[in-house]
């Protein structure tokens, strides 16, 4: 069996289901690209996006209500999620990714895995239910912009920082989760700008 069926093996494993319902499933990505990375999957043989057109609404929204079960059940938070759709999927079986915008894990090891899930290569779940919904169908990228887009520098999802190779993205990645607070792009500040005088406020009518 190809690793691109190996989706399908696995929502055939009773162990590997962390939720599922009559119509789909939710397991754990096995090459998780952070903390948290779930796939829900339809039961339905539905092999990719591009087999999709304005009858499949409703079992989006069904992924979608099983995306939003999963981060319940483990307890995170749903704003620190990104749920949507390769616009260019590797493996056969129609599936949404479910994953917490920390990007930290050490299966995150290349360059094609951080662009595909932090530039267009990625399709938020309701752009594509939109585009569904308006054109019936979802067309595929063309393959000039697909490259420019695997192409991009590192740039963080979470500041403005661009990184020169992953393992410097990676360790500033980290920062964030240990600090809340945006990381800045510049370098430390040694030498300070003057202070601009104090201005007096203006005095206030009586
Ligand atoms: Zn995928
Ligand atoms: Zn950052």
């Amino acid at each position: 069996m190809s690793w691109s069926n190996g989706l399908v093996k696995e929502i055939l494993k009773p162990e590997s289901l962390i939720i599922s319902s009559e119509i789909a499933v939710v397991i754990a990505d096995k090459f998780p690209k952070a903390r948290h990375h779930y796939l829900v999957l339809p039961l339905a043989d539905i092999p990719s996006i591009f087999h999709l057109n304005r009858s499949h609404l409703p079992l989006l929204e069904e992924l979608h209500l099983l995306a939003r079960n999963v981060v319940e059940v483990k307890g995170v938070h749903w704003q620190d999620f990104s749920v949507g759709f390769h616009a260019e999927p590797s493996m056969q079986r129609l599936h949404l990714h479910v994953i917490s915008r920390d990007f930290v894990s050490p299966s995150l090891k290349t360059k094609k895995h951080w662009n595909s899930f932090n530039t267009e290569l990625f399709v938020p779940y309701t752009q594509l239910y939109a585009q569904l919904e308006k054109e019936n169908t979802i067309a595929r990228l063309p393959k000039s912009l697909k490259d420019e887009l695997l192409a991009k520098p590192l740039i963080c999802n979470q500041c403005e920082f661009v990184a020169k190779n992953l393992p410097t993205l990676k360790e500033h990645l980290v920062g964030h989760l240990l600090d809340p607070n945006p990381i800045r792009n510049e370098p430390p500040v040694t030498t300070r700008e003057p202070v601009p005088p104090h201005r007096e406020p203006r005095s206030q009518p009586c």
